[in-house]
């Protein structure tokens, strides 16, 4: 009969934070073998087993003493605080079996069960210091050269990794920490984040937070894992944090979305915003400057979907939250996991809570990137070199100037204050919009202005719903002839003028393999029906659709708008295929 080898991890050291799988490891095993420490801490959870403990040094021998029991046909657990692959037994297991000429087939059955390892556990207590590339360096010189550990610890520092100190300090070993600080002091600012966690989930559990310039006034020992912040991880309300992303993007304000206070509150342009909801609280009007979150599904399956609202008359920092509604990233769910909080608990606070994250605050070092789309009109295609030579002077040497398949450069400049760009090239005849999921009206030349009959709708639509959250970037065509050769046809929502009248496309899907133009669901509609009749369009996917769904998809869904029934317009089948397959 073969025997088996357990390598278990037991977490940081209370049974909360052992697996399952570890406990039954531990109840099905006959030989528990391991630090005598280690042994003492799950003691708890032994009944008959037999039990090897032995010292700290004697790694090899208990790793051997693990693998001949197994042969011999035993059910044998080798324990290692946090996990066993991390500065633990693992490795030595699967050495001493190589040794052997051990092969998975043939040999005793071996099975590693993952724990928490110090760097999860201490980072749980500190906050949420690690949450972007981290690395785990050890200061224990016993069987790895310094020369290697400094060597590795330059180059963390050097590559802005936020870094977890494992064994960083004995009674005999007292010079490598502080070595370890100086040389990540040439790389990071002396007032860095450092927290440090003794016995994380143990008896004496101890959590410090404190700089790189001071960490050294703080008691270090072997049960402590020093973790070390990276350029952006700052320190809030007694929590280390490092920010998910390096560079934090937004757009124009919400004072320069195009329509006016006044206008964005009828129910038609704002239509979430006013809604008389009778279980939704107190008005709007007494809950100004509030975020809210509404459900804006009324399918039933759908209804647990909610999305964030922001009052768009509110400040900056409202409009770099607003700026992801739809496109989702881990921040909005944050934020919005914060705020359901916080009505559950009736705090009329929501704002504040958010604002200690948001790009002004000072201990913030994270990079704020202003990003916006700029062109010389909605009609007008031509730049004129004054033009050029002043995108390049403010997009400077940091910026991004990026040419989109959609009429519009895309400008992104690390800056604090976008209004002295904006001011600047409003100045020179550029129209701004923002950028991400927003509504954008892409209309043709009209033969460098030859044709210009429909211009007039163009611009007006430009004006009531060009720069418009949407649940997905929204194109409206508008072509102002027969010919249509901007492709109106080819976008979300398309218009084509001929002889006197509009042409109405929908859905068309723009993207992927299988692109197909819209459906063309009405011809010689009245000039003056198409922007109230478009503006209704808008307004129903706005409201109706599920965030980050495109227009074709929920033209799709829904089978019917203002009239004009779906029709599948892909002739041969041909398999979707997502980004970078
Ligand atoms: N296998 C373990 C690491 C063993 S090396 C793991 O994955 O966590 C021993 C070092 O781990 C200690 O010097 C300390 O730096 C860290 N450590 C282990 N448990 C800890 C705890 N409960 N609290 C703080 N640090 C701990």
């Amino acid at each position: 009969m073969k025997g088996k080898l357990f390598v278990i991890g037991f977490g940081p050291g209370s049974f909360e934070h052992i697996t399952k799988r570890a406990r039954d490891a531990i109840q099905e095993s006959e030989i528990v073998i391991g630090y005598t420490t280690y042994v003492e801490l799950i003691s708890g959870l032994l009944t008959d087993q037999k039990v090897v403990s032995t010292g700290m040094t004697e790694e090899v021998s208990r790793a051997r003493e693990a693998v001949r029991q197994a042969e011999m046909g035993k059910k044998v657990a080798v324990i290692s605080s946090g996990d066993a692959g991390v500065y633990g037994m693992a490795g030595l297991i699967y050495e001493v079996l190589v040794e052997q000429g051990w092969i998975e087939a043939e040999g005793v059955a071996v099975e590693v069960i993952p724990g928490i390892s110090a760097i999860n556990s201490c980072a749980a207590l500190l906050g949420a210091p690690v949450m972007h590339d981290a690395c785990t360096i050890s200061l224990s010189d016993h069987l790895t050269p310094w020369e290697l550990i400094a060597k590795r610890i330059d180059a963390a520092g050097q590559a802005d990794f936020v870094i977890a100190l494992y064994n960083p300090k004995s009674g005999r070993r007292t010079r490598q920490i502080v070595e370890a600080q100086q040389i990540l002091l040439k790389y990071r600012s002396p007032d860095t984040p450092v927290g440090i966690v003794k016995s994380a989930y143990r008896e004496r559990e101890h959590v410090v937070m404190t700089t790189l310039e001071k960490m050294l006034d703080h008691d270090i020992g072997m049960l402590t894992t020093v973790i070390i912040g990276n350029e952006s991880t700052f320190v809030y309300d007694g929590k280390m944090i490092t920010p998910r992303g390096y560079q934090r993007k937004y757009t124009l304000t919400a004072d320069e979305q195009p329509l006016k206070p006044h206008e964005r509150l009828r129910k038609e342009n704002e239509p979430w915003a006013l809604g008389d909801r009778s279980d939704d609280g107190p008005s709007t009007e007494d809950r100004s400057g509030e975020n809210r979150m509404i459900d804006v599904h009324s399918t039933e399956e759908h209804s647990s979907i909610s999305r964030t609202v922001h009052d768009r008359s509110n400040d900056e920092r409202t409009s770099a939250v607003d700026l992801h509604v739809g496109s989702r990233t881990p921040y909005d769910w944050a934020a919005e996991a914060l705020m359901t909080l916080q009505q559950a608990h009736g705090s009329a606070v929501a704002t504040s809570t958010v604002a200690p994250i948001s790009p002004s605050t000072p201990a913030f070092r994270q990079q704020s990137i202003f990003e916006c789309a700029v062109s010389p009109g909605v009609v007008n295609k031509k730049w004129t070199p004054q033009q050029m030579v002043l995108l390049a002077e403010v997009a400077g040497d940091k910026g991004e100037i990026e040419y989109t398949p959609h009429h519009q450069m895309i400008l992104r400049i690390p800056t604090e204050d976008p209004s002295a760009i904006t001011a600047q090239l409003r100045e020179a005849g550029l129209l701004l919009m923002p950028v991400g999921d927003v509504v954008q009206i892409k209309a043709c030349d009209f033969c460098d202005g030859e044709k210009k009959d429909a211009i007039p709708y163009a611009e007006e639509l430009n004006r009531l719903m060009g720069g418009l959250q949407a649940p997905k970037e929204l194109k409206l065509g508008v072509n102002g002839c027969g010919m249509a050769c901007y492709g109106a046809v080819k976008e979300d929502i398309g218009i084509v003028y001929r002889k006197g009248a509009f042409d109405l496309f929908l859905g068309a899907k723009s993207v992927g393999r299988n692109a197909h133009p819209g459906v063309p669901v009405a011809e010689g509609i009245p000039s003056e029906e198409i922007v109230p009749l478009l503006e209704r369009i808008v307004t129903r996917y706005r409201e109706e659709a599920f965030p980050n769904e495109r227009f074709h998809k929920f033209f799709k869904r829904v089978g019917e708008i203002e009239g004009f029934a779906y029709r599948d317009m892909t002739a041969v089948k041909i398999e979707d295929a997502v980004c970078g397959t």
